[in-house]
């Protein structure tokens, strides 16, 4: 059986006076004025509680473009008697008929449903176009084409038979339902949960970050429109933990599809532990959480490359990125080259400011809560002895959360923020000696608990050699002489091991195996 080849869906310039700039401007416009009301949808129904909450742009946190319903205990309930009762249907569709909805989500949000996805992430998450466009077009678009395709392969997957004997597996979905978390930081990873369990058969409960809202709110519209029938994902928002205790008291809890904090993620664990005796099934744990991803120079990387590696990986999409590079190791011969042509780059920037005029490379980090943290620590930095401020190091939220990209210098490599996960526009290099090569990769190795990305700058062939081998276990995305950032679906599977997840790679068929329970049957004639 054939599905169309996926591609990655291209990405679109939006210059200056194009058709496609004008459209997103004209979209986001209508969002910044209007007012929209986002309510639960449960089954068929779109439940507004009255009991809301307002959404503002990080960028502009005192203007309020709509509301959105939460949830009471009742409500949760409610989405898990609906799903179940969706189930019966969609568990039996083909695997050709649910694949046929996600492929039209795909060609909605690559067509129709561009510019409304890009403006309503520009408004939501503070992207610029660009980041926008990359995110919630292109990668939402490509998680679903290639996961259609990966979906393809696992079902033509069958056992030997012999003579007489006829061995097949039947890939059916977990008996119960779904519960996917998702984060703010990527439009493409909250519509790409849910959508991968879905997509093998399962039904979801789907928590998007109170910070997405508004562009969740877009991807369901896009899955509504595709023909997704009522009650196979469910939306709901509200107290994470009374949705959390409500959900996973359930017999029919089945699995968990998660990105976001390791802090969150490792409770959610243990509370799975602690009911494993009322559910039915052995649930499925799949999650995606921190990192403190690291970039190490050799004497032999050429400095612009570093450079160029350090503000992108680390300042791109305000460094909210689990993969974003927030420790540096630099060789002592070339460090001072480099972090000039950092700071020439960083100058080049236009200071932080809205997602709307586009030659903002740097907004708003999300929320006061980020804000806080991070000029936190920015202001400790500045009063440490073992560290100072190269780069940057302003803040201001008296409009938006503004946090200017900031390189901060140790000579601690085990400085608090080389170790401590920031998730914000703040790197932190220390310069190392260009003899103690071997024993850097190891400081790398042994300074963090996670192991999401990780990227090594080198010419020397036996260098690389030496810092992958060194380096196995702290990455699970490692780069060769890039950036520890920017996978894209269907060429880098993303996922980390250690304390950033269970590492089963965003986008590939070893994630979609999670979602289904296969029956194997032996028929002998
Ligand atoms: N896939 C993204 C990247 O490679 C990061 C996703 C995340 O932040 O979780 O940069």
């Amino acid at each position: 059986f054939q599905v169309p080849t996926a591609v990655n869906e291209p990405v679109k310039s939006y210059a200056p006076g194009s058709p496609e700039r004008e459209e997103v401007l004209k979209q986001y416009e209508a969002y910044y004025n209007g007012k929209v009301e986002v309510p639960l949808y449960i089954g068929s129904e779109e439940i507004k509680t009255g009991n809301t909450r307002p959404m503002s742009p990080p960028h502009e946190h005192k203007h309020v473009v709509g509301h959105y319903h939460l949830a009471e205990k009742k409500h949760v309930e409610q989405a898990i008697s609906n799903c179940l009762e969706a189930r019966k249907a969609w568990a039996d569709l083909t695997w050709e008929q649910r694949a046929a909805i996600f492929l039209k989500a795909a060609e909605l949000i690559a067509g129709p449903y561009r510019a409304k996805m890009n403006a309503a992430t520009m408004l939501a998450q503070s992207k610029n176009i660009y980041q926008a466009e990359i995110d919630s077009a292109c990668e939402l678009v490509d998680f679903l084409r290639f996961n259609v395709e990966y979906m393809a392969q696992i079902y033509s997957e069958q056992p030997e038979s012999s003579e007489g004997i006829w061995n097949r597996v039947e890939y059916r979905p977990l008996e119960g339902f779904v519960y996917a978390i998702t984060p703010f930081n990527f439009t493409a990873i909250a519509g790409n949960l849910p959508a991968s369990a879905a997509m093998m058969g399962n039904v979801v409960v789907w928590k998007p970050s109170d910070s997405q809202v508004f562009s969740a709110k877009v991807i369901v519209d896009v899955f509504k429109e595709a023909g997704l029938p009522d009650g196979v994902i469910n939306v709901i928002y509200g107290d994470p933990v009374m949705i959390s205790d409500t959900l996973l008291a359930s017999p029919d809890f089945a699995g968990i599809h998660f990105t976001g904090s390791t802090h969150v993620f490792k409770e959610l664990w243990k509370q799975i532990g602690n009911n494993i005796h009322t559910y039915k099934t052995y649930p499925r744990i799949v999650g995606e959480t921190g990192g403190k991803d690291f970039i190490i120079a050799h004497p032999t990387a050429k400095p612009q490359q570093v450079a160029t590696a350090i503000t992108r990986g680390a300042f791109e999409f305000q460094g909210q990125k689990c993969s974003a590079a927030s420790r540096v190791y630099l060789p002592k011969s070339t460090a001072n080259e480099i972090l000039d042509l950092v700071k020439a780059d960083v100058n080049s920037f236009n200071k932080p400011g809205s997602p709307a005029d586009m030659s903002n490379f740097i907004t708003a980090v999300i929320h006061e809560g980020s804000f806080d943290k991070l000029a936190k620590y920015i202001d400790q930095a500045k009063a440490d002895k073992d560290a100072e401020i190269i780069v940057g190091g302003g803040y201001d939220k008296s409009v938006g959360y503004f946090v200017e990209p900031t390189v901060i210098l140790t000579s601690n490599p085990k400085y608090t923020t080389m170790c401590t996960e920031l998730f914000g526009p703040v790197v932190t290099v220390y310069v190392y000696e260009d003899k103690d090569w071997s024993k850097t990769l190891e400081l790398v190795d042994g300074t963090s608990e996670y192991g999401l990305t990780g990227a090594v700058l080198a010419k020397d062939r036996y260098a690389i050699d030496e810092a992958t081998k060194a380096l196995q276990n702290c990455a699970g995305n490692f780069y060769i002489n890039d950036k520890p950032t920017g996978a894209v679906v269907g060429q880098q599977p993303f996922g980390g091991a250690r304390a950033s997840g269970t590492n089963d790679k965003a986008g590939s068929m070893q994630n979609l195996l999670r979602w289904v329970s296969p029956r194997l049957i032996k028929e002998t004639f």
